[in-house]
């Protein structure tokens, strides 16, 4: 755990996300949950220590973020709406609860006993919903709580003006490679923009240690390579699946090595992103000719 202003901490370490907190004077606001079972009880554990838990924030739908939240089952969610509509096809996409559990024997054997445990029901949606953005008071602090959709529709950033820090999830990877393989590249560009808008000096990235705003210059070109990359073929032609039968540079578009276990999605995640972007970039040359 390590503190990243005067009452905000972030953790680093565990495999998935960036889980975070801000300590206000009327107890604690976390933004995301550990991905492990175990990380996620220890943490909450950790935490009660501190203050009681009075609200947790996912930033997004993908289940490095929100897995946890089962491990917190007395607190309030709070979520974009569009992130509550879908929120059981992602906590689900990768098999039922016994399946992930036969899983985690071998990928996570600490955690076995955590899945399915009764006390901990494995859906914990967010029942405090908001569309644009919400405010949220509590003690000597206040959170803004703001949708900003790019690598997911419901992706959603949490600015604290009081500690000068904003937790973007993953419009932000520092230093590790960029999950694209579902977002709109345009929105996400914008919304670098809005983060970089923000009075903030330290960013809490989703994956990555926190950085400042300089590096958003760095993740937008990330994006804009990419885009970059795939219109070449989309412009001769070339559909996705030919593209793919090509070698391709991952390095060219994003120098970052893959991070925090996910090393047996490399192939997978570069073949999503050049199907994802190709489909939109299409979409868009399409509508755009309909004009
Ligand atoms: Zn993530």
């Amino acid at each position: 755990m390590r503190r990243v202003g005067k009452n905000s901490f972030t953790e680093v370490y565990f495999a998935g996300c960036n889980p975070s907190f801000v300590e206000t004077s009327d107890g604690i606001v976390m933004i995301d949950s550990p991905q492990q079972p175990i990380d996620a009880v220890r943490w909450r554990e950790r935490l009660e220590e501190k203050a009681p838990i009075r609200y947790l924030i996912n930033t997004e739908p993908h289940l490095d973020h929100i897995s946890g939240n089962a491990y917190f089952p007395k607190v309030e969610v709070i979520g974009h709406e569009k992130l509550k509509e879908c929120f059981e096809d992602y906590l689900y996409a990768f098999g039922t609860v016994e399946e992930r559990r036969e899983a985690a024997k071998e990928t996570d054997p600490d955690s076995v006993w955590l899945f399915g445990h009764p006390d901990y029901p494995p859906s914990h949606p967010p029942t405090t919903l908001f569309g644009d953005r919400m405010r949220l008071p509590l003690g000597n602090h206040s959170f803004e709580i703001i949708h900003m959709p790019g690598h997911t529709a419901p992706q959603t950033s949490v600015y604290v003006p009081e500690e000068g820090i904003v937790f973007t999830g993953d419009n932000v990877f520092y230093k590790c490679r960029s999950w694209l393989q579902e977002c709109d590249p345009w929105e996400w560009l914008q919304a670098l923009d809005s983060i970089r808008a923000l009075d903030a000096e330290v960013i809490i990235p989703g994956h990555g240690e926190p950085c400042g705003k300089d590096y958003l210059t760095r993740q937008g070109e990330i994006v804009e390579n990419w885009v970059g990359f795939v219109e070449r073929f989309v412009e001769r032609g070339v559909s996705a699946e030919e593209a793919l039968q090509q070698p391709i540079s991952v390095t060219r578009q994003d120098p970052y090595p893959i991070g925090q276990r996910l090393f047996q999605y490399d192939g997978m995640l570069t073949e999503m992103i050049v199907k994802n972007l190709h489909r939109r970039i299409r979409e868009r040359k399409e509508r755009a000719a309909a004009q």
